[in-house]
């Protein structure tokens, strides 16, 4: 409907049309593709009263919020006061958030219009949207295809034009391996960088929230809203985003981006890794040339811990899963059992094992082992003594280099079922993104190739803690001079 939000913008304010078109077209555009599952609720009644409200204020001359009327979905883990929220699972089910989460909160105080929850994997633990317990989200694309998870939801949303843009979480790659899926771009903050507060947690030193968009642009402007510090939230960093005069909003301004010369990093291990699909590998070496043709130093840098990455993500993630899920017990909020039991521990058991599905479970139990005595340094402590060596790695790429390029993920959308029966191959294509989260580091997926098959890929960007200036400069001259679809 629109390219922008600056061009819908100027639309309404020309008096070409207004909120209440805008949000008719997407819960037409939602209701017509009814089938592809994206939406576990839709707020329809109440967007287009808010909408009305909107149009009524501007055409009375009041001075418009920065996402005035902008139609925005967000996954079912982002908590809206009144709203209900789910994460997806049986053991919420019904349950009404009483609070608004940072993120919303500031979405709303610049007038945007949420337009519904999004479907994800339970608890947002998974890579294909199959976890959850409104069943499947297809990819528009080809719905034999899944959209990526596990903020497939709110991923398709986008996608398929139901919204103008979408928040999902990202604790391993859950808003970037989706775009990549689906070909749209999906952008993780630095750690920290907005507030988790109302985030329904997984892993707590690795979620945040992240942003889905078509234009960069919008993105951005999105980024330069929902963050900042927070009293809610101790690790929401108190540290303004300008760079000298640059905003996050400024950075996709087109003019200057061309003239600067950048310092790239690549790990070749990582693009010459046995399960790398070979075209895949072939694009992003084609953009490195490109890169280099251009004048910008692009080089290849010694990673040797590549293989550890996964493992330490599960072991830490599960072990801090097992803990913040330990308050779904059924008592004082979520499923309780309709079984008849005696004694109080038959009664948490029965509503934890009827309420969550076989991945949570099968992660709790993961965690839960990892914690325990006698097994804690051997997989806890060693894992994060390798997060320490990750970090540390990074820290001296940083001191060299801009940002680093990696794939998204090692191959295209998988087939529906393809990865469901064997878990660990599912956790071992999360080889590329979550390095990003154990490091706390900011990065982008751009939706930059077609594959042969017919599906879209994209090229992941990392660059250091707090630069998103930077993360956000090269996506915009690189999907400027190199998309090619
Ligand atoms: N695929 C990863 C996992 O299953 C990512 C999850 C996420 O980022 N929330 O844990």
């Amino acid at each position: 409907m629109f390219t922008t939000i600056k061009e819908y913008h100027q639309q309404l304010l020309a008096g070409n049309t207004s909120c209440e078109a805008a949000v008719n077209h997407y819960l037409l555009k939602i209701d017509s593709k009814k089938n592809l599952n994206a939406f576990t609720r839709i707020f329809g009644d109440e967007a287009l009263k808010r909408a009305a409200t909107l149009d009524g204020a501007r055409n009375s001359g009041a001075k418009i919020g920065r996402l005035h009327g902008v139609v925005v979905a967000i996954k079912d883990v982002i908590c809206y006061q009144d709203h209900t929220v789910t994460a997806a699972s049986k053991i919420l089910e019904g349950f009404v958030s009483v609070y608004n989460a940072t993120a919303i909160q500031k979405l709303l105080d610049e007038e945007a219009i949420i337009i519904g929850n999004c479907n994800c994997d339970e608890f947002a633990m998974g890579s294909t949207n199959e976890n959850s317990v409104y069943g499947n989200v297809l990819n528009a694309l080809d719905e034999t295809k899944v959209p990526g998870g596990s903020s497939g939801g709110s991923a398709v949303a986008v996608q398929a034009g139901m919204c103008m843009i979408s928040l999902g979480s990202d604790t391993g790659g859950s808003v970037r391996q989706p775009a990549d899926f689906c070909g749209i771009i999906g952008l993780k903050p630095t750690y920290g960088r907005i507030s988790r507060y109302g985030l329904i947690a997984y892993a707590s030193s690795f979620d945040q929230i992240g942003i889905f968009g078509t234009s960069l642009e919008d993105v951005a402007l999105a980024l330069e809203i929902i963050s900042g510090p927070d009293d809610y939230d101790s690790t929401a960093i108190d540290q303004p985003f300008n760079r000298g005069e640059i905003s996050f909003s400024d950075t996709t301004l087109p003019t200057p981006l061309t003239e600067k010369k950048y310092r790239i990093a690549y790990f070749e291990d990582a693009l010459q890794h046995p399960s790398l699909d070979k075209e895949i590998g072939t694009g992003i070496f084609s953009t490195i040339n490109k890169l280099k043709t251009e004048g910008h130093v692009v080089e290849a840098v010694d990673f040797d811990l590549l293989e550890y990455i996964v493992p330490a993500y599960y072991v830490l993630t599960t072990a801090e899963a097992s803990s913040n899920l330990n308050r779904f017990d059924g008592v004082r909020f979520g499923h309780r059992t309709k079984q008849p039991v005696t004694d109080l521990t038959e009664f948490y058991k029965r509503n934890r094992s009827e309420g969550f599905g076989k991945e949570v479970k099968r992660r709790i139990l993961l965690g839960t082992f990892v914690l325990s005595a006698g097994y804690f340094d051997a997989y806890f402590t060693k894992a994060q003594q390798v997060r320490r060596m990750l970090v540390d790695r990074t820290n001296s790429i940083f001191n060299d280099f801009d940002a680093i390029i990696l794939p998204t993920a090692p191959t295209t959308a998988f087939t529906i079922g393809e990865k469901t029966d064997d878990p660990i191959a599912m956790y071992l294509a999360d080889i590329y993104t979550v390095f990003a989260n154990l490091t706390g580091l900011p990065a982008i997926s751009i939706p930059l190739y077609k594959h042969s098959n017919g599906l879209p890929f994209g090229l992941q960007l990392i660059t250091n803690k707090m630069d998103e200036v930077t993360l956000l400069q090269l996506s915009a001259m690189l999907l400027q001079q190199y998309k090619n679809n």
